[in-house]
């Protein structure tokens, strides 16, 4: 699950808000009620945050790959191993 940044556009307050890519965005401030507005894109958070799906994935398999490379003469180390 994604997480959006939101800032208050009213106190300037900032909230992390954990939300299904569905979800309806946040447009009131839990603390003073005023408007919200979301930040994308220009956040390097909502990056960082973001591409850790993308990054976990990718970093998962080429640290497979490695593995595969480091150890090629053993088909069968999965789970007994430890
Ligand atoms: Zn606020």
């Amino acid at each position: 699950m994604p997480t959006y940044e939101y800032q208050c556009v009213k106190c300037k307050k900032r909230h992390d808000v954990f939300q299904s890519i569905t979800a309806k965005p946040l447009s009131r401030c839990p603390a003073c009620k005023g408007p919200m507005k979301r930040l994308l894109g220009s956040g390097s958070g909502f990056l960082f945050k973001g591409g850790g799906f993308y990054t976990t994935d990718y970093r998962s398999k080429s640290y497979h790959d490695a593995k595969k490379k480091d150890q090629p003469a053993k088909p069968s180390g999965d789970q007994k191993a430890s």
